[in-house]
């Protein structure tokens, strides 16, 4: 666990949760699949460009919006593509396109924890489940944000077995994509819970959700994990998620029981429990 910044402990009232590559490792491997797909796409409008650049320069925007629903990922695909001189298809197909291919790429894992043949923890982020059930045992609400489609989210959440830490507060992208960011999503549980920034903490790998958690000024904890879920930390995610404003950084959740620490005072708790 490395600490950034000092953060306040014991006011902690309600947590958010990434989950691609936070909670979930389902889609692991998805940044090089939407990078390969997109390279195709550029290729075919400028086959002079260098592959290796082009890339690169790929893989920038890519992660730069991470976080974020995929659809803006495309938006920014089609830019790409009008600056070449071509003329893209409309977001939404190359949305579809891009997702096909994924789910090709992914669909023996789906298919293995329904048959059994993988345990649900196969797919998960190391230690995700034990930590979820120690902060729900705190009585702390959590709540699950994700970019990827909201049907997809849910199915996934409940393949993999983390559903019931989030009853009815799990939140994925929806078809008329301004009717949800994870923005949103922190406005609304910061208004609805009346909490002020500090008692609001998020816990994810991208970029997005790290800056929009500190810009409300929430606790934001990366958590720069390894997508083949081998134990260690993703060095790449790691100097990302400083560089967006993080608080601490985690490589996965198997060590990551002393924060629990950071959460409730002890003496909040026993206070009332021993009141008469
Ligand atoms: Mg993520």
């Amino acid at each position: 666990m490395e600490l950034l910044r000092p953060i306040p402990t014991g006011e902690t009232k309600a947590i958010l949760f990434d989950f691609d590559g936070t909670v979930s490792l389902l889609r692991g491997g998805w940044q090089q699949i939407m990078v390969d797909f997109m390279l195709e796409v550029l290729l075919e409008v400028a086959p002079q460009e260098d592959p290796s650049e082009l890339s690169r320069s790929i893989e920038e925007f890519v992660t730069e919006l991470t976080g974020k629903q995929t659809i803006y990922q495309m938006f920014h695909l089609c830019d790409e593509v009008r600056k070449r001189g071509g003329r893209p298809m409309d977001a939404l197909s190359y949305k579809h396109r891009y997702h096909d291919r994924l789910m090709d790429a992914i669909q023996y894992r789906i298919e293995g924890l329904e048959s059994g043949r993988y345990q649900p923890r196969d797919w998960r982020v190391r230690g995700v489940a034990t930590f979820l059930e120690e902060l729900q045992l705190k009585g702390i609400p959590l709540y699950l944000a994700s970019g990827t489609d909201q049907e997809f989210v849910l199915e996934e959440a409940r393949l993999l077995d983390v559903d019931r830490f989030f009853p009815d507060r799990i939140f994925g992208a929806l078809d008329e994509y301004t009717q949800f960011s994870k923005k949103m999503v922190i406005s609304r549980i910061l208004l609805e819970l009346e909490l002020r920034g500090p008692e609001f903490m998020a816990f994810g790998d991208g970029y997005v959700e790290i800056r929009d958690t500190r810009r409300v000024g929430g606790i934001a904890i990366g958590v720069a994990s390894r997508e083949d879920g081998e134990p260690g930390w993703d060095e790449w995610k790691r100097r990302r998620l400083a560089s967006a404003g993080a608080d601490i950084l985690i490589p996965d959740f198997g060590n990551a029981l002393p924060l629990l620490g950071f959460l409730k005072r002890p003496e909040t708790v026993s206070l009332e429990e021993s009141q008469p």
